[in-house]
């Protein structure tokens, strides 16, 4: 390894400052977009950039965005015996009096599921699980979301994958013009609701669409040529948590990975850019105006998109790849060189914002701990356990000089 290589390497594994603004992010509270929380992060993270760059980011607002959770509940019909629920993000809000339905219980909500319960679903409240969400073979709750509305469900809810009392939130995928009524509920409570045979329940969500001022951060270190790396990460949670794996972990990382570059910075081929995107948890919304806004022209100087999400909270991480072979032989490559296995899983996932860059056709990975790992730290993501006693130090620094030496190889490469 040359001495470069090796100065970036011992500042970018500083645990110390990689686990300070770890804990500054999770102190701000669980980020969810619009929430104060959220503004708190943001100006953190635009602080912090400036400091390290001595550059201010630019701020780009993303419009049309704004969407805040009210009271929600669920009722068993039966014995009026009430529930709780976490409305999932942007779900419409029922009528005052709720919407009561059977509810269809129709297990896990693979495609086969849905059409199993065809028949049942419509004018009803479906009923699927939440599953561990890094894995090759996950459906995604988006997806069962849709298959929903496309069977004329009437709500949806979905329960935890995790025993006990642990709600689950996250996004519904719904649109102004397309969504139903949707809640997260724990496993407990969908026990409870299935349990008998008299299934008849209500709910009730409350929720306010308005627009917020939400803006993604972009900070620019130019190369010699007009070629970018870009270096992302989201800001956004969930209430429930310090959303500390998901993604404070990938904040921290993304800081201190460019303090640890920084100083090599003047000899780059290609420049640097960071992305702290916003409303990843609303359907990767902040990414997707991103990179659709951008002329075609700004799109191909894109010649990587390494995006950082959950990175620690289990030693082992992953490369999900997009499709991009070349890209990920690159990727292990690089860990090896410095003495680090990364897995690498190459079909395209939707499940974060490197996801954005590579339907247009950019080269884009993303890096995420305990892939395929169900019993890790990362089952406890969008739970209200997602919080820093999940996250080893040591994890944090390993994943931090890794994304600086892929950084540092990546601008330094002439084609
Ligand atoms: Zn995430």
């Amino acid at each position: 390894m040359d001495i470069v290589t090796q100065r970036v390497l011992e500042d970018a594994g500083d645990v110390t400052r990689v686990m300070a603004d770890l804990n500054a992010v999770c102190e701000t509270g669980g980020r969810f977009a619009g929430t104060e929380s959220e503004v708190l992060a943001r100006e953190y993270l635009a602080k912090r950039l400036e400091d390290i760059a001595e550059l201010a980011p630019e701020r780009i607002p993303i419009e049309d965005m704004g969407w805040t959770r009210g009271e929600a509940f669920i009722e068993r019909i039966s014995d009026g015996k009430v529930f709780p629920c976490v409305s999932l993000v942007r779900s419409p809000e029922t009528s005052e009096d709720g919407i009561v339905a059977d509810l269809i219980d129709i297990g896990r909500g693979t495609e086969a599921d849905f059409e199993t319960h065809a028949d049942a679903i419509s004018g009803n409240l479906v009923m699927v699980r939440h599953e561990y969400m890094f894995a090759a073979e996950t459906t995604h709750r988006r997806q069962k979301y849709d298959w929903a509305i496309d069977r004329g469900a009437a709500g949806f809810l979905i329960a935890s994958h995790l025993p006990g009392d642990f709600p689950v939130t996250g996004s519904s995928g719904a649109i102004p013009t397309r969504g139903i009524p949707a809640a997260g509920i724990s496993a407990k409570t969908a026990a409870s609701l299935t349990a008998g045979d008299k299934k008849q329940i209500k709910i009730r969500i409350e929720a306010k669409s308005e627009p917020r001022r939400i803006e993604n951060l972009i900070l620019d270190i130019p190369g010699r040529n007009d070629e970018w790396v870009v270096l992302s990460a989201h800001i956004d949670g969930h209430h429930l948590s310090e959303s500390a794996m998901d993604n404070g972990t990938g904040l921290a990382a993304v800081l201190n990975a460019l303090r640890a570059v920084l100083p090599c910075a003047d000899t780059f081929e290609r420049g640097l850019r960071i992305g702290f995107f916003t409303v990843e948890e609303w359907a990767l919304a902040g990414s997707a105006a991103y990179v659709d806004n951008m002329s075609d022209a700004a799109r191909e100087s894109i010649k990587l998109n390494i995006n950082l999400d959950s990175v620690a909270g289990d030693p082992e991480v992953t490369a999900l790849t997009s499709g991009f072979e070349k890209a990920e032989t690159w990727m292990i490559d690089q860990a090896a060189g410095i003495g680090q296995k990364l897995g690498a899983h190459r079909p395209l996932m939707r499940n974060s914002d490197h996801y954005n860059f590579a339907r247009h056709g950019i080269p884009a990975a993303r890096l995420v701990a305990g892939f395929d790992k169900p019993n890790s730290n990362l089952q406890y993501v969008l739970t209200p356990a997602d919080n820093r006693d999940k996250i080893d130090a040591a994890d944090m620094a390993r994943a931090t000089q890794l994304t600086a030496k892929l950084v540092l190889a990546a601008c330094n490469a002439k084609t």
